[in-house]
């Protein structure tokens, strides 16, 4: 047996809650995970609250993230005793979770744990904090360098955007963070954030082009945030798009792109190939300053998931959220 944080529907409505599971319950996979350590990141909150159509398969053990120790593996590059991180492909969606003592998963899925990190750093990090490399990648891909020019994190506070915040600035960039909580702007400076602005600068429509601020701009936020950002963007500068924060629409105009050369780069985690993941971990492992990753991390366990989930969709939470699955 096993415990994990089960979602159900059932006549009754949707419901929440730690359970114990029976091993045999697990799906089909070659490798058997004992989880240490999961995470709560938006779409988890989103599945845990039934606040959007996250699990397509039900009941569910929720859970996109988990990091630990592999138990049994019948695929070639994994054994028992290897240390693994796996995040997204589907689990937690169609595929039953990491918010659960146990989870038997694909191996060509995961990722072996950087030395630089336990499994607990490797859950602050998260896919918040991997989907915050993927667009500093691709800042990187068009270009951009710390020379470039200031640029722009919105949903500064949040998961992505604390990582992103605390990458970009340690590599030498000049971040202005973009958030709505006004008292935690002392918080996005110890992250290395130069200048911190009010979201709302950037939340109600504006020109199609407006003075140039941002050399490059990374977004959690969508909707008229990321809009506003593209039309303050610089010349040939870079936008990357990963979030829907605020708003999944883009209510915007081609003039960034056709007057200003903007590129608006779309990041994606959930299916990003093998490859690119493992680039991924590796530069968080060489970029990111642990204690930073430590002031924005704050630890529960299993059965004080839900609580953080409800407060994370009610905008209470400041940087990432592990949780403590198993010993
Ligand atoms: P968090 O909830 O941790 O952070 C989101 C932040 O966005 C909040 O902290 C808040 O920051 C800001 N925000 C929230 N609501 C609004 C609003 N209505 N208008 C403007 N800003 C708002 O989530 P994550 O950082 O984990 O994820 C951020 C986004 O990125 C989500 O939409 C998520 O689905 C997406 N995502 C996408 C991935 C991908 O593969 N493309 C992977 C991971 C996440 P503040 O208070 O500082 O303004």
């Amino acid at each position: 047996m096993f415990d994990a944080l089960l979602l159900e529907k059932t006549e009754a409505g949707f419901q929440a809650g730690v359970r114990s599971l029976d091993e045999s319950r697990l799906p089909d996979g070659d490798v058997l995970l004992k989880v240490e350590h999961s995470t709560i990141n938006y779409k988890d909150a989103l599945a845990i609250t039934n606040a959007g159509p996250v699990v397509r398969a039900w009941p569910m053990v929720a859970g996109i993230d988990g990091a630990g120790t592999v138990l049994e593996s019948s695929h070639p590059a994994w054994k028992a005793g290897d240390r693994v991180i796996h995040n997204g492909w589907g689990v937690g969606e169609t595929r039953w979770g990491c918010l659960a003592q146990k989870a038997r998963l694909v191996g060509d899925g995961l990722v072996r744990l950087p030395e630089a990190f336990n499994t607990r750093q490797a859950m602050a990090i998260g896919t918040a904090g991997y989907t915050a490399m993927l667009c500093v990648l691709a800042l990187e891909r068009h270009g951009i360098t710390p020379g470039s020019g200031d640029v722009l994190v919105t949903g500064a506070t949040g998961g992505v955007g604390s990582v992103a915040t605390a990458l970009l600035s340690r590599r030498g960039y000049a971040v202005t963070g973009s958030t709505g909580k006004a008292r935690e702007a002392d918080y996005l400076k110890r992250l290395g954030a130069r200048q911190v602005i009010d979201r709302a600068e950037l939340s109600t429509p504006g020109k199609p082009l407006q003075k140039e601020r941002w050399a490059a701009v990374v977004d959690a936020v969508g909707s008229q945030t990321l809009v506003n950002a593209l039309a303050q963007t610089r010349y040939g500068g870079v936008v990357a798009a990963c979030g829907l924060a605020g708003g999944a629409d883009l209510p915007g105009t081609v003039m960034p792109f056709i007057l200003r050369g903007v590129t608006l780069a779309g990041v994606d985690s959930v299916m990003a190939p093998i490859a690119v993941r493992r680039t991924a971990w590796e530069r968080l492992a060489r970029d990111l300053d642990p204690r930073s990753l430590e002031l924005m991390t704050e630890e529960v366990a299993l059965d004080g998931a839900i609580d953080r989930a409800e407060a994370l969709m009610a905008g209470r939470v400041r940087g990432r959220i592990v949780i403590k699955v198993g010993g």
